[in-house]
């Protein structure tokens, strides 16, 4: 089950804090950890800060682009040393943790960290179902991304150690995270074509829908229906005639 839950590093700039998240990892038996663009891996700084996690740190995943790292996941929660003000969901620590091992029983999921310097991107974001907030102190919230990723991996072996040897109660089949993506361009587009929106002035509405489709989280067959009505609205040949 714990195979199934990656670690996302986005852009770190740091290669001790790429170390330090193999240690905080391996500390909580977590083993996928994926570097998105990192700006300086393998490091001898890396290797060092991470001690006897170094094995785990050679198996890094290295991807260029995010939508690669996260590819067959059926839950993205992304991580935010704010509080957004775009709506997102948000859920605590321990919720987070929960979800996640529900879901890793099932399939791949995924908790992703930001860069040290801005965190994720709105862009980014937009790929994730929730997002976690550590409750620290409002005046001075970011914390280190290592110890970020410590607080949530020690959550995540809490709620891991809670499920053990109860009855697994099997989450429902969603689209995958690169499905839901295809689904989301398809949307853009279609708003575009039919008239109802110019995707590049509409940000926000682009945004809620999606939070809108993230909280359903649609299976296959659903986003195919969906996605046939786009198309049919497109005056595309639809999927089902
Ligand atoms: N200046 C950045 C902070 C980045 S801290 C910003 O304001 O967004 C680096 C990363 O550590 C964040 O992207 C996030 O992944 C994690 N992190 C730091 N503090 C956190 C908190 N309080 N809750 C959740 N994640 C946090």
């Amino acid at each position: 089950m714990l195979q199934n839950v990656r670690i996302v590093l986005v852009e770190t700039s740091h290669p001790g804090n790429v170390g330090a998240v193999a240690r905080a990892m391996k500390n909580m038996a977590l083993e996928r950890l994926c570097l998105v663009s990192p700006q300086r891996y393998p490091d001898a700084e890396a290797t060092a800060r991470a001690s006897g996690a170094d094995d785990l740190l050679a198996r890094a995943e290295v991807f260029e682009r995010l939508d690669a790292a996260l590819a067959g996941c059926r839950l993205v929660i992304g991580t935010s040393a704010r509080e957004r003000s775009v709506s997102w969901p948000v859920l605590s620590p321990r919720e987070s943790s929960q979800t996640l091992i529900a879901e890793a029983k099932v399939g791949p999921v995924a908790l992703v960290f930001g860069r040290e310097s801005s965190g994720l991107s709105n862009e980014e974001l937009d790929r994730c179902n929730y997002l976690v907030h550590i409750p620290t102190n409002s005046a001075y919230s970011s914390l280190n991304l290592a110890a970020a990723v410590q607080v949530l991996a020690y959550e995540t072996r809490l709620a891991w150690l809670a499920a053990q040897g109860t009855e697994p109660v099997a989450p429902r089949d969603v689209a995958s995270a690169e499905q839901m993506e295809g689904f989301h361009q398809h949307l853009a587009q279609a708003l575009l074509d039919i008239g109802f929106a110019d995707p590049r002035q509409s940000e926000k509405l682009l945004r809620r829908l999606r939070s809108l489709f993230h909280r359903a989280r649609p299976d296959v067959d659903e986003l195919n229906i969906l996605r046939g009505i786009l198309s049919a609205a497109q005056g595309r040949k639809s999927m089902r005639r």
